[in-house]
């Protein structure tokens, strides 16, 4: 006769080895801030091939009220530039400014009383994202003018991501040097406040000291990249990493994520 506690017992290893083998469980917990990265709040279109990067609504209320329940209080640039940080900051970023930030993440976030920080493509506002293939992601529309000066209105901050969500590596220099100084100037103008912060699109850049240079240069505070990882603001002048808070993540991946910037191995 089979013994089944054997079975049982062998069955129970091979899941724990799966688990094991998932998560990054075992890496160290970062010292720094974690700053999470999130691009759409939603349910994506069935014929969507970037499902990952929609986070269910449901989904992000929890991870909302974990960060509460955690004792993380969100920040935003202009609250490190007043040097006044929390003892459990959190920034909570949001990549190209769908319009379901608005409608799906902010009602969210206010509930819980938090606020983000939002990457505007300068030359897409109250447009749609155009820059991706319809074949890869359907087209999805973009905030206005209106929904973003709600958002700041109630703390919520704003950042460049660039003029066109180009591949800024890819473009001669002065075309990608005009993407990082014209952005900021674009979105000053339209929103009448400083830009202190740039996120790279795609991450495009990061790895490009010329890139990043020109980015402080061009009256940056922070740079921001796609690299995993928790970010040390002791660190100057370097590229901000983030957690990729993906739409397929468990809950567990979400606390691992807070420790050290990636929860997958
Ligand atoms: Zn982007």
């Amino acid at each position: 006769m089979i013994n089944l506690v054997s079975v049982f017992g062998g069955l129970l290893g091979i899941a724990a080895l799966g688990g094991s083998l998932r998560f990054n469980w075992w890496r160290p917990a970062k010292e720094g801030i974690p700053v999470l990265m999130y691009h759409k709040i939603g349910i994506p279109e069935p014929q969507s091939r970037q499902k990952p990067l929609w986070v269910n609504p449901e989904r992000f209320n929890w991870q909302m009220e974990f960060l509460k329940n955690q004792g993380y209080m969100s920040i935003t640039f202009a609250d490190l530039a007043s040097g006044k940080l929390p003892s459990k900051p959190v920034l909570i970023t949001f990549d190209d400014g769908y319009l379901n930030q608005y409608t799906d993440a902010f009602p969210i976030m206010q509930r819980h009383g938090m606020k983000g920080v939002y990457y505007l493509v300068a030359d897409a506002i109250g447009k749609d994202n155009y820059w991706h293939d319809p074949k890869q992601e359907p087209r999805v529309a973009l905030m206005g003018l209106d929904e973003i000066r709600e958002m700041r209105r109630l703390g919520h901050e704003f950042g460049s991501h660039a003029l066109s969500h180009r591949r800024l590596a890819a473009l001669p220099f002065q075309e990608a040097r005009h993407e990082i100084e014209g952005s900021k100037k674009k979105l000053e103008d339209l929103l009448g406040e400083r830009m202190v912060s740039f996120a790279f699109p795609y991450g495009n850049g990061e790895d490009v000291p010329e890139l990043v240079k020109t980015s402080f240069d061009a009256g940056y505070g922070w740079v921001i990249g796609i690299h995993a990882g928790i970010w040390d603001p002791k660190k100057e002048k370097s590229v901000i990493k983030r957690a990729y808070i993906r739409g397929d993540d468990w809950k567990i991946d979400f606390s691992l994520q807070l420790r050290s910037g990636r929860s997958r191995v």
